[in-house]
């Protein structure tokens, strides 16, 4: 039994003396972009068991830049950045946004040409709309959102296909329609997982941080930190049984990997990460 546990204990030694020396592990940072806010009046939509009814409450827009040795993935694309200095209420929600993604980025020395991917959770207007300025990065999305998108005929808020149009059409950009999950720079740092409910496409992202360790960013799988606790499904999802199906996913792989969840949308999650600019390693 010794033996057994010192030739164990010499692999393991032996196996992370080598990931040192040659630099193996991946090279990863992460800022949080600012990509405005939502102030909603009355919350009842997001649930269709009448959970929130009557409650107001303001969520956040996040995206995020993720690098990878010399490539960046932008992860989510904002509410639309026309919103700067013009906030606009509608319907009970007021949109507003302080900077819109490109000056963030150019900010920390990064221009759209450098992302070389441009990946969303989902198609809904508040996590889509800059994909514009991104046009020249390979567009990733789950595979079953992509079908809508290509098959939407009108402006409608939670299926718009105009911030697409890059991808959409001939002559366009590249697109990776993802099926289930997807490793983003194919070393297992970063993955997308297929959560499916809020839309059919729908997915989380798991980072795997040197330093930080696990993460896992929901997307719209959860809005806020209530919907966790008591399976809140929002009645504009697509699929009530496939969302459940999702939070138990989601919720044994952060737990089995000890992740750090981050609801983008939850103000209270906003000191998981550093402040922008700062970046988490
Ligand atoms: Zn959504």
């Amino acid at each position: 039994m010794k033996t057994f546990l010192g030739w164990l204990l010499a692999l393991g030694l032996a196996a992370s003396a080598t990931a040192q020396d040659t630099g193996s592990a991946p090279d990863l940072e992460m800022w949080r972009l600012g990509c405005g806010e939502l102030e909603i009046s009355d919350m009842a939509a997001f649930s269709d068991a009448h959970l929130y009814d009557g409650e107001p409450r303001t969520l956040t827009v996040s995206c995020y830049l993720i690098r990878n040795g010399d490539q960046y993935l932008l992860w989510d694309a904002g509410l639309d950045k026309a919103l700067v200095g013009a906030s606009f209420t509608q319907s009970g929600a007021t949109l507003s946004m302080e900077q819109s993604i490109e000056k963030q980025l150019e900010s920390i020395g990064i221009s759209p040409s450098d992302v070389t991917y441009a990946g969303v959770s989902h198609f809904h207007f508040d996590h889509v709309m800059q994909l514009p300025d991104f046009a020249q990065s390979t567009l990733l999305i789950g595979a079953k959102d992509w079908e809508m998108i290509k098959a939407a005929t009108g402006p409608d808020p939670l299926l718009d296909p105009r911030p697409f149009a890059p991808w959409l059409g001939d002559d366009t950009g590249q697109v990776t329609a993802i099926a289930k999950d997807h490793d983003v720079f194919g070393d297992g740092s970063v993955v997308m997982k297929a959560t499916p409910g809020h839309t059919p496409g729908h997915t989380v992202l798991l980072v795997r941080m040197p330093q930080m360790g696990n993460v896992l960013l929901t997307g719209d799988l959860y809005h806020f930190e209530e919907q966790v606790t008591n399976r809140g499904v929002p009645e504009f999802n697509t699929d009530r049984a496939d969302t459940l199906a999702s939070f138990e996913r989601f919720n044994a792989t952060a737990k089995t990997l000890n992740a750090t969840v981050i609801i983008g949308h939850d103000p209270r999650h906003l000191d998981r990460l550093p402040p922008f600019p700062e970046s988490a390693r």
